[in-house]
């Protein structure tokens, strides 16, 4: 990007992030989520560290919160109110932890004190007190000039109006709407035709800002402490929570002195768990140094104050800039456009792709190429672009169509009735066959060790392989003239696919790879066989005999795909070549146990004991079902170690969870 680019850039960035924080900050009525602004902020911080000639006085990143509204009377801090840096890593976290060294100049191996604290999502609130008697609420303002918001916060019952220290004091707090009282005030609103509010935050920072106390007397705020301004000589961030309680202020019982930097991975650890447990919403930690005299000689920076950083859960959007439009052809020949974006950091990992779906998805948002993007992630699969920022485009952005010609083969696509989706009419179709090779092979299917993705590629250029049968006719003198490979490691490779010749119906139904036949599916279709060894030759006249429709879980579509799959002559004739490569196929499902029969699971975090493949064979031998997303019919989330997003949802939703030594429990 060059400097007249660079300024371009800038100035967009800068527009749409004023009108993002006005409706924040002013309008108490955010237009997106704290994350898609927290990544244009990021963006426009980096650009103006790298041409710091552009750095104006009114950029959002020059400016701690947002201006005062006009209704209220204005207070000026005594000590202005900086910002507190966000880190997303727990390496950003060490690196704080080296700052406050080298500038406390302390050995880099010394251990420093710090009290983790809950970043409750709220408003920062400071309360002056003179004769003991609550005489300002005062907001944070823009950080140096706030509104005084007495006569509402004086309805906050957990405030207290009068205190025994009659001398001057300032506490800081954080006022916040806890998630019942949100919820509570949201369908009161809806009822009524009033605001709704889009979070908690804003829905506290609104009401807040009401002009008349009745409001606010009527709505569910709280106030939790954590600064002091007063005459006590304190010597530790800890005396002042201790002090703050003293005083009879609310203070909340979740802060926790750490001994070292080390021991915040862990406190981090548990409320990205627990976090959903709590009444109130939070976004992170704040950790903060505990030697008063040290925070003072820290100091600040031009935004930050340089003693504490604000260690924030993951954010599961960013916004980045789509750079290319690229098409994917899949093992069943769907054309799936794909974006090429600019890496982004997304919830702990670079995000390079995200799915578009298909042409209608690329309508419906009008993404352009060069159009900055809000990216978000779901589950464990590859990020979905969710939303454009037309605001941000130059007019050089271009309009994307999928090709009439498949991109690999070149043969004409052609849409199925019904579908959104385009294919590849060649059933030979490069691409498509690449695919199904890899998919043969997954560990849902065949499971074969040793043969990924590169190695097929290969055999399959050396035209050694046409169809998936005849992997299980490669010799060893097959392969030792290919790059690749030496006698030993030949050897090891026919030995595995020797090793993985017998399978279970289930699992080979699925590695054929018929649309819409997941592993679920299938090994519903297995189970209407009944068990033994079974020859796949035979699979087409069973699976005739069957009324497909009948079968639970099986739609109209399912089994239109399935039947079409097995009257396809190419199918049958591939099935008896597996026969007579001597694939070995036993039905086990009908000999499957019921105990978890009707029983829905869904997996997160890392077991000890199974990986996520053994796991799932396990309960589905035992007659359950395993999903990839929580739902209000999941009856067990299991929860490995380091569990993800899925874990909060089961948490909202009241899914049972256990944990691996439950499951075990209930498997054995
Ligand atoms: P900040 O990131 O500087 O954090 C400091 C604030 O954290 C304090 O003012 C205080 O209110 C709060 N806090 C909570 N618990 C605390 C504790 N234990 N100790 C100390 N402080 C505690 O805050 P900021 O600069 O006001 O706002 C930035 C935040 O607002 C970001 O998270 C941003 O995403 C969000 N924001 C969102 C939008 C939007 O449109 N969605 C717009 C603007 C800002």
């Amino acid at each position: 990007m060059n400097k007249q680019e660079a300024k371009n850039r800038i100035d967009k960035l800068k527009k749409q992030l004023h009108e993002i924080d006005y409706a924040y900050y002013v309008l108490d009525k955010p237009v997106v989520s704290d994350a898609v602004r927290d990544s244009l902020k990021d963006e426009l911080e980096k650009l103006e560290g790298q041409h710091p000639e552009l750095v104006t006085p009114d950029s959002p990143t020059q400016r701690i919160g947002g201006k005062a509204l006009g209704k209220f009377q204005k207070h000026k801090h005594r000590i202005p109110k900086y910002s507190i840096d966000d880190v997303f890593s727990f390496e950003e976290v060490v690196e704080f932890d080296r700052r406050v060294k080298r500038f406390l100049n302390l050995a880099e191996a010394a251990d420093i004190e710090y009290i983790c604290e809950l970043k409750i999502d709220g408003l920062n609130m400071s309360y002056l007190y003179k004769n003991g008697i609550l005489d300002k609420a005062v907001t944070r303002g823009d950080g140096l000039i706030g509104e005084v918001v007495t006569h509402t916060v004086k309805t906050i019952r957990s405030v207290p109006l009068s205190i025994k220290e009659k001398r001057p004091v300032e506490v800081g707090g954080e006022v916040f709407m806890p998630k019942a009282g949100f919820t509570k005030m949201n369908q009161e609103q809806w009822k009524k035709g009033g605001q709704i509010f889009a979070n908690p935050r804003n829905a506290a920072a609104g009401t807040v800002r009401q002009l008349d106390p009745k409001v606010a007397a009527g709505r569910d705020l709280d106030s939790y402490m954590y600064s002091y301004d007063g005459p006590a000589k304190l010597k530790t961030h800890e005396e002042v929570l201790k002090i703050l309680k003293k005083l009879g202020f609310k203070v909340t019982s979740n802060w926790k002195r750490i001994n070292s930097i080390r021991e915040a991975e862990k406190v981090f650890g548990y409320w990205a768990k627990h976090r959903s447990a709590l009444p109130f919403e939070i976004d992170g930690l704040v950790i903060k140094v505990n030697n008063l005299e040290w925070q003072e000689r820290l100091g600040r920076t031009a935004k930050h104050i340089r003693w504490a950083v604000a260690y924030k859960f993951a954010a599961e959007q960013a916004t980045t800039v789509v750079e290319a439009i690229g098409v994917q052809v899949g093992r069943t020949g769907a054309l799936t456009p794909v974006a090429h974006l600019r890496p982004v950091n997304l919830a702990g990992s670079t995000i390079r792709r995200a799915t578009l779906h298909n042409q209608d998805e690329i309508d419906r948002l009008d993404v352009r190429v060069g159009d900055t993007v809000v990216v978000e992630k779901a589950g464990d699969i590859i990020p979905n672009i969710i939303a454009v920022l037309p605001k941000l485009r130059t007019g050089r952005e271009k309009k994307f169509r999928l090709p009439n010609q498949c991109p690999i083969c070149g043969s004409p696509v052609e849409q199925k009735s019904g579908e959104v989706a385009y294919y590849c009419a060649n059933d030979q179709c490069f691409a498509k066959q690449q695919e199904q090779f890899y998919h043969f092979v997954s560990r849902g299917a065949f499971n074969i060790d040793g043969l990924g993705p590169q190695i097929l590629d290969h055999l399959q250029k050396a035209d050694l392989i046409e169809d998936v049968a005849d992997i299980f006719k490669l010799k060893e003198e097959d392969l030792l003239p290919l790059e690749r490979f030496a006698e030993k490691s030949a050897r090891n490779l026919i030995q595995s696919v020797a090793a993985s010749k017998t399978i279970s119906l289930a699992k080979f139904i699925f590695a054929l790879g018929i649309r819409h036949v997941g592993e679920e599916t299938a090994a519903l279709l297995a189970g209407q066989f009944v068990s033994g060894k079974l020859k796949a030759g035979e699979l087409p006249q069973k699976v005739k005999r069957l009324d497909l429709e009948l079968v639970e879980g099986i739609g109209p579509k399912v089994a239109q795909s399935i039947i079409a799959w097995f009257d396809n002559s190419k199918n049958i004739d591939l099935l008896k070549k597996f026969d007579e490569v001597g694939v070995a196929i036993i039905n086990q499902s009908a000999s499957v146990s019921n105990k978890l029969a009707g029983k829905k699971f869904v997996l997160t975090g890392e077991l000890e004991k199974y990986t996520r493949q053994e796991a799932k064979d396990k309960i589905k031998k035992l007659g359950g079902s395993v999903s990839s997303s929580v739902s209000k019919l999941t009856d067990y989330l299991v929860a490995g170690a380091k569990p993800g997003s899925k874990y909060d949802q089961a948490q909202k939703l009241g899914v049972t969870i256990i944990e691996e030594k439950e499951f075990l429990r209930i498997i054995k």
